[in-house]
């Protein structure tokens, strides 16, 4: 039973009296059991039955729950470097996905690697991020394609959840309708939602059900097919909504109920409504903006609309090269006007409602997860202002270090 000691300052949630704010302890303790947080408060208050508990030490810095990265898609082959020029030469995302590359790219080279391959790489990328103290990544499908490689993907996301000490989220991800079945495409949309989806439902793969909504991906029809089929088969589900366009994949969420709306570049003032009105969680992707040069989501105009902002990486090979959750939450502040608490809140508690982990993850109350990192600064703006590579020293996922800065090769 250890009781982490010397926090300087305890950042345990959300404050439930002011929205956007935390709840913050000087001089604080947590104490956990089993994996879970029992205890959490000032360190002069702590219970007597945990005085002689095994003690760590926080050495006096910074305490926030273990970091939920809600969006991501680690689990891919190769890496498409040669699209970085073409994209400098002025090519576009749709051009160069049209020639070839893009997706379809990234699908040829994840057929080519072997389960053992992938799963080596994602568990190396999902190691780098519990060195900046995550402890909970969603990871998508969509690189499969073909039914049957979707599935495997869906097995080696799971495999992962096994072999690292992370928690894993499996969604199954309807990403673009493959070349072989361009001029079937409502054939494909319904083996998608008709055999895909329930299989992996029942075979426990997926925890949720994701479609992009966009030009060169689904339409709104479409995506409401497998997305019913999905909710049907008792799957929450989320869209990749207006990223490149107003697409109506906004729209779709709200009206599905959908756990989460992700990207929303390109979101309307109608879209906020609709997201504020549904409780539907908006989740920013501020480095896809970044990668892609276009202008990132109205995380302001939501927040301030009472829409939950959740912030995540959308890790990939193509729009979204970079692991780097703190990055992502500083550039939410920088470029789109969240504070750090928002952007920390972003990053916790949104993101795991999210994820319908609520409650269970990216919070230290009493129950939640025993989920934590400790951070070499004193509060949480300055460490995403003092931007380093790495401040985390310590990642804690269900009670055991999972990453200890100096205890292994930096990555
Ligand atoms: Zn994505």
């Amino acid at each position: 039973v250890p009781v982490l000691r010397n926090i300087g300052l305890l950042v345990a949630g959300p404050s439930a009296e002011r929205r956007g704010a935390l709840r913050e302890v000087p001089r604080a303790a947590v104490a956990f059991e089993g994996g879970v947080v029992r205890w959490a408060g000032p360190e002069a208050s702590l219970p007597a039955r945990h005085a002689a508990d095994e003690a760590w030490d926080a050495g006096g810095r910074l305490v926030v729950p273990g970091l939920v990265d809600c969006h991501t898609h680690v689990v891919f082959g190769g890496w498409r470097t040669a699209e970085l020029e073409q994209k400098l030469q002025g090519r576009g995302y749709l051009e160069i996905a049209r020639a070839g590359g893009g997706i379809a790219a990234t699908v040829a080279m994840t057929r080519e690697l072997s389960d053992d391959a992938l799963a080596a790489r994602a568990a190396g990328f999902l190691r780098e991020m519990a060195s900046l103290g995550v402890t909970t990544v969603e990871a998508k499908s969509g690189y499969g394609l073909e039914p049957d490689e979707e599935l495997r993907l869906l097995r080696l996301q799971r495999r992962l959840g096994r072999e690292v000490p992370l928690r894993v989220v499996s969604t199954l991800l309807a990403h673009v309708v493959p070349a072989a079945w361009r001029e079937r495409r409502a054939e494909y949309v319904e083996r998608f939602a008709g055999e895909l989806v329930p299989a992996a439902a029942r075979a426990a793969l997926a925890d949720a059900c994701d479609v992009y909504v966009d030009e060169g991906a689904f339409t709104p029809e479409e995506a409401r097919r497998i997305l019913r089929a999905a909710l049907d088969a008792g799957l929450p589900v989320k869209v990749h909504a207006e990223q490149l366009g107003p697409g109506g994949g906004a729209a779709l969420a709200a009206e599905l109920g959908a756990l989460s709306a992700d990207h929303l570049e390109h979101l309307t003032a109608e879209g906020v409504e609709r997201l504020a009105r549904a409780g539907c969680v908006a989740v920013t992707l501020p480095l896809a903006a970044l990668f892609l040069g276009a202008p990132p989501a109205p995380a302001r105009a939501l927040l301030d609309a009472g829409v939950p902002v959740a912030v995540a990486t959308d890790f990939n090979t193509g729009s979204a090269p970079s692991s780097h959750l703190p990055l992502a939450m500083l550039l939410a502040c920088t470029r789109q006007r969240m504070t750090p608490a928002e952007a920390l809140i972003g990053a916790t508690s949104a993101a795991s409602r999210a994820l319908g982990l609520e409650g269970r993850a990216g919070t230290l109350d009493p129950g939640a997860s025993a989920d934590l990192a400790v951070i070499d600064d004193d509060s949480v703006a300055g460490w995403l202002l003092h931007f380093r590579p790495n401040a985390c020293v310590l990642t804690v996922a269900a009670g055991r270090p999972i990453w200890r800065a100096g205890a292994e090769p930096r990555p």
